[in-house]
């Protein structure tokens, strides 16, 4: 009888994952690794189904063709409307210029190009931003999925982090986002308008300025330089729609991200490493966090489907590695847990031939989590280890945390709003607040 675990196997990137009856009778520890999602959406559909905003070439030519563009000039009109989404950062199909006008019209009759509703701003001390974004509700029961993007500015780089999932499959026992429910899997172009909105805010495009005040990159290049997939959410489970939106965040044409400044963080959905790697050509993250699987099956419970040993097999399979493009480890480091001479030696032991760069992040409490931060003696003793082993071990910082001490209050808020009407409301707040990270690009 195939349990969550089974199906999981088959297609680990088919989440909502159902747990059949049986396992649960059964006491499968699948019950304590994944959740099920509350509901799901057409993957690959546009944000409220009629803006255009994030949609792939592919999507937008469907749309073209669904009011009457010949097919002889979808190709045309698809690389016109590409350049004012991806390029200009219209918001407007009337500055589309070169389009002709009847073709304008119809356009604006069928579709807009409004973006997902920033709900909230907050501005950090440090120059952090952080958007809570509305996604359009997707039917009468959603009141639109709800999820965090932050933006982490530096003099040479900005970085932005992305959410893949509303909430998580996944049960990591440090991990805030992991106490929620997963609600959906975003869809690519929910994933692409991220960035949008975050270009919008801070006024990167061609025509904009940013806000009064704000910090921005001033070295010359982009504002948002620099994408990583480590907001809400497991990445690897929603492959092909972080495939695709990766595809339109890189597009030459368009937003133009070096796929060399877009990481992929991963628990360690190990059959999925190698299909990002291969078909997104994107920089890896892997949240490792213990160097033994009996620690590892409890604080990254996906371990216990794919252990430290296959993890790391598939790290070193992965398409394009080299010691330019290394792997960065993630490390969280909790108090008494994971932190002591030997961890440490132990995980230089483990990621021997291995092009890595170990990235430590000191731990953020929320609400309710049984762990604590180690001291910051420890974390520069763990650093040394690893560092004089020849790895750059540098320690996260943690940015923004002003605006983040209210994302525990946030999540209450909708827990709140979830025993009212469980079934009803599409919610999901709370990335787990690591967001200080680039890839050294
Ligand atoms: N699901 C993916 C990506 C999102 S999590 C993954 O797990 O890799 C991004 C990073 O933040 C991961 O390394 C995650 O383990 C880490 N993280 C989660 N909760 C944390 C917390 N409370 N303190 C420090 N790091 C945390
Ligand atoms: Fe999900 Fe990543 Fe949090 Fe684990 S650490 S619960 S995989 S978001």
């Amino acid at each position: 009888m195939a349990t969550a675990l089974d199906i999981a196997k088959r297609n680990p990137n088919a989440a909502p994952l159902a747990v059949s009856d049986a396992a649960r009778a059964a006491g499968q520890t699948a019950l304590s690794i994944e959740k099920t999602a509350e509901m799901s959406v057409a993957a690959g559909a546009a944000p409220g189904g009629a803006s255009l905003i994030g949609l792939t070439r592919d999507q937008l030519k469907d749309s073209l063709a669904a009011i009457g563009v010949p097919e002889r000039e979808l190709k045309m009109r698809v690389a016109q409307l590409w350049h004012w989404i991806y390029l200009r950062g219209a918001r407007d199909f009337s500055e589309m210029t070169n389009v002709g006008k009847e073709l304008r019209a119809k356009l604006a009759a069928a579709y807009t190009l409004a973006r997902p509703q920033v709900v909230s701003e907050q501005v950090s001390k440090d120059g952090t931003r952080k958007w809570l974004i509305r996604m359009p509700s997707t039917g009468p029961l959603d009141k639109g999925a709800e999820i965090e993007c932050v933006y982490i500015p530096e003099v040479d780089r900005g970085t932005l982090c992305v959410s893949s999932q509303v909430g998580c499959t996944l049960t990591c026992s440090f991990c805030h986002t992991g106490t929620q429910r997963l609600v959906r899997n975003l869809t690519s172009a929910e994933i692409v308008a991220q960035l949008i909105v975050a270009r919008d805010a801070i006024g990167d495009w061609p025509d904009a300025t940013p806000p009064e005040g704000a910090f921005v990159p001033t070295d010359g290049g982009r504002f948002v330089s620099n994408i990583v997939f480590m907001g809400m959410g497991e990445p690897l489970y929603n492959t092909d729609n972080v495939i695709a939106a990766i595809g339109v965040m890189s597009d030459n044409e368009g937003l133009g991200l070096s796929r060399r400044r877009i990481t992929v963080s991963t628990s360690g959905v190990v059959p999925q490493m190698e299909r990002l790697g291969a078909e997104a050509n994107t920089m890896l993250a892997i949240s490792l966090h213990a160097v033994r699987d009996e620690l590892r099956d409890v604080l990254v419970p996906i371990n216990r489907k794919y252990d430290i040993k296959q993890l790391l097999d598939a790290c070193r399979a992965y398409p394009g590695l080299s010691n330019a493009r290394r792997i960065t480890f993630e490390y969280v480091m909790l108090k008494g847990v994971n932190d002591s001479d030997a961890d440490a030696r132990e995980l230089v032991r483990l990621l021997k031939g291995i092009p890595a760069k170990i990235n430590l992040i000191p731990f953020n409490p929320w609400p309710g989590s049984k762990y604590e931060c180690s001291d910051w003696e420890r974390i520069e003793r763990f650093s040394e280890i690893v560092f004089r082993a020849g790895y750059a071990s540098p320690v996260r910082t943690p940015r923004g945390r002003d605006i983040l001490a209210a994302c525990g209050q946030l999540k209450s808020e909708t827990e709140k709003l979830r025993a009212r009407a469980r079934m009803m409301a599409e919610q999901g707040i709370g990335a787990e607040g690591v967001y200080a990270v680039g890839n050294g690009e």
